[in-house]
This record gives C-alpha cells, sequence and structure tokens, in this order.
C-alpha cells in the first residue's frame, strides 16, 4: 500500500537507507512474530557520535599501543597484574560469545535472569556497546551478510570490516533488528546501565593492584588488565568480523563469506567456527564436534548440567 504524501509512515520509508536486497529472517523464527512496537531510536538506529566515537577509538589505540608498552618497559607489569589481565580476558570475552552472541542475539539457550545479568555486565566490560546495540548490528550482519547493509561488510576490506566500521557506521533504522531485544526487560536493564558497568570493568583492576600495593600497582594493573585487556577481546571479537570472513574453510556452504578458522577460535573461546555458526547461528555451539575448540559451549553446558540453563538448541533445530 503507497504511503500518503508526508504521512507518518512516508518518513519512516525516506530516512531508511536503501538496503540491499532483503532474506527473510529465517535464522530466527521468533523475529517473524514479533509485535511493531517501537523502538527507541537510540538503541536501533546507528547515530554516529563523531567527536565521542573518535576521542574513545583513539584513546584506546593510543593507551594499548603506546602508554601500556611503556609502562611496562618503565616499571614492568607484577604477577598480579598478569593474572587480572587473564581473568578478565576470559570474564569479558565469555561476556560477549556466551551472553551477548549466544544468549541475547541467537536465543540459543535459556537461563534465569540473575544469570543472564550476570553475562552482560561481563559482556559490557569489553566496551562493545550495550547488548541490545550489539545484537541488533549483529542481526543486521546475518541478515545482510556482504551487503551494502552489514555493519561489518567484509567486501569492504579487512580494516573496514575489523574496526574501520566503527568509525564509518552505515545508518540504519530497520526496526526488526532490535525489537526483540527491547522486549527483554534484563538486557534493557544492562543497556540503561551501560556506562557505569563499563567503568566498573577499569575500576576492578585498578581497585585490586590499589588493595595489594598502593597506588603504582593500581596504575600498573588497570593499564593491563584495564586498557589492554579491553584492546585484546576487542581484537579477538573484531577478528570474526575479518579474519574469518576472509580467509579460512567453507565446510558448511558458500551462501555467504563466512568461514572456519580454528586458529581465530583459541582467541575468542570458540567464535572461529563462523561458517558453522553461520549456517545454524541458532545452535548454541559454534565449534559441533567434540575436538572443536569451542570454551563458549563448554560454558553453556555447564550451566545447563547445574541447572542454570535450558532448551539448548542444536543444528537439528538451529531453523527455529
Ligand atoms: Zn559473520
Ligand atoms: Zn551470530
Amino acid at each position: 500500500m503507497q504511503a500518503l504524501p508526508g504521512s507518518r509512515a512516508e518518513n519512516r520509508t525516506d530516512m531508511r537507507m536503501p538496503l540491499a536486497k532483503t532474506r527473510p529472517l529465517y535464522y530466527c523464527k521468533g523475529m517473524a512474530s514479533v509485535p511493531d512496537v517501537s523502538v527507541p531510536a537510540h538503541v536501533v538506529n546507528r547515530i554516529h557520535h563523531k567527536f565521542w566515537t573518535y576521542l574513545l577509538f583513539w584513546s584506546v589505540v593510543g593507551g594499548s599501543l603506546l602508554v601500556v608498552p611503556g609502562f611496562g618497559i618503565l616499571y614492568g607489569y607484577s604477577w598480579l597484574d598478569w593474572t587480572m589481565f587473564a581473568i578478565l580476558y576470559v570474564v569479558s570475552g565469555l561476556g560477549i560469545t556466551v551472553g551477548y552472541h549466544r544468549l541475547l542475539t541467537h536465543r540459543s539457550f535459556e537461563c534465569p535472569d540473575w544469570v543472564k545479568g550476570a553475562l552482560l555486565v561481563a559482556g559490557g566490560w569489553a566496551l562493545q556497546n550495550s547488548g541490545p546495540k550489539w545484537a541488533a548490528d549483529h542481526l543486521r550482519h546475518h541478515a545482510h551478510c556482504d551487503e551494502a547493509a552489514d555493519p561489518y561488510n567484509a567486501r569492504r576490506g579487512f580494516w573496514y570490516s575489523h574496526c574501520g566500521w566503527l568509525l564509518d557506521p552505515i545508518p540504519c533504522t530497520d526496526d526488526r533488528f532490535g525489537s526483540r531485544v527491547m522486549q527483554d526487560r534484563v538486557a534493557m536493564w544492562q543497556h540503561r546501565h551501560y556506562v557505569a558497568i563499563v567503568l566498573t570493568g577499569l575500576a576492578l583492576p585498578f581497585l585490586v593492584g590499589f588493595l595489594y600495593g598502593g597506588w603504582m600497582s593500581g596504575v600498573s594493573c588497570f593499564l593491563l588488565a584495564g586498557v589492554g585487556r579491553t584492546f585484546a577481546v576487542l581484537n579477538s571479537t573484531f577478528c570474526i568480523n575479518s579474519v574469518c570472513h576472509l580467509w579460512g574453510a567453507q565446510p558448511y556452504g558458500t551462501r555467504d563469506s563466512s568461514r572456519d578458522s580454528w586458529v581465530v577460535s583459541l582467541l575468542t573461546f570458540g567464535e572461529g567456527y563462523h561458517n558453522y555458526h553461520h549456517t545454524y547461528p541458532s545452535d548454541y555451539r559454534n565449534g559441533p564436534l567434540w575436538y572443536n575448540f569451542d570454551p563458549s559451549k563448554w560454558l553453556i553446558y555447564a550451566l545447563y548440567t547445574v541447572g542454570l540453563a535450558s532448551s539448548l538448541k542444536t543444528a537439528s533445530q538451529a531453523q527455529s
């Protein structure tokens, strides 16, 4: 039906970026029945605050590549700094892979609200935007993979899909990608408190270091386990969008550019089996074989065995 000139419907249509060929959202049947709720624009739209985006981006890059190694050369890092680095790398990394990705975005399992809340706080510590925004972007990536509307379109080259897309976001006002997540009250709680969550993730290593050895120890732990660890987790996630769409095997199909890379899985808690994941997005496993290195599926299964996760989806149910 043609929208009336000047009507709200027409304005909405005009605002939309012309999307490339739209695929049905077959990968998540639940989305087909999402009611037409109004989704706050600041969640679904990719609004580019150029100044803050550039400031944050270059602060993280400069801090990680100059200040963190410089401090290490001058003063050295302690065993506590490295231990906190490792712990927070695992916690915030699994927060992204299990919390943001497999739970919130693909609903590959269910869990109590407090478990979901804990996973989303851990994911927030990785400085990758709030859970609902991350999920909206990622659902659009699956729906428009390799097309103009793909937020990290690998056809635009390695650096664009790795991190350049952060500085040049594709505007999107397609409500479908955020509306389902927007109805999750735990996810929206995390969205409202996202900045505070990020700050606690940076304050924690400082506090641990400070309690252990005073101000200098606090700064040391903050730099390595706060700034350096955030940079490491960010880049491990970015490798999924860049490396796993450029290099690797495609044993499950060539419908899009996704590829399997066991090497990337070592850094990303199993997310490197990306060709399988694009084929069966709702499977709680990304590496389906017993010998695939996929700590994220092990954590989900461990939660299941102690009664803290249920309804684990596998490939045979993955289209649901
Ligand atoms: Zn992908
Ligand atoms: Zn995915």
